[in-house]
């Protein structure tokens, strides 16, 4: 029997003229959450960060569309999308 993995896609699109680079996203974020707790020092891996006062999507495999980030942000600047559904 043929096992299948589905995982959904989702993409963040940052208002980078809203953003004020506080960085409470990148810190909410429970992927981030598990990787630093990890002490995994592998920025790649980590969904979002902030450079250069802004917030940056750096890798949303692991991104599960929790919404937590969005409800960080106080200045409204993240837009969670769901792009495929597998
Ligand atoms: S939606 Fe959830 S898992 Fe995805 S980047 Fe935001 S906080 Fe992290
Ligand atoms: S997106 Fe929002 S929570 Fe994230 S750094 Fe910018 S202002 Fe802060």
């Amino acid at each position: 029997m043929e096992t299948e993995t589905r995982k959904n896609v989702y993409r963040i699109h940052v208002r980078t003229r809203l953003c004020n680079g506080c960085g409470d996203c990148v810190t909410a974020c429970p992927i981030n959450e598990r990787l630093r707790l990890e002490n995994n020092p592998n920025e790649e891996l980590y969904t979002l960060r902030v450079r250069n006062g802004k917030c940056e999507v750096v890798n949303l495999d692991a991104c599960d569309g929790c919404g937590v980030c969005v409800e960080a942000c106080s200045t409204r600047s993240l837009k969670l999308e769901l792009v495929e559904e597998r």
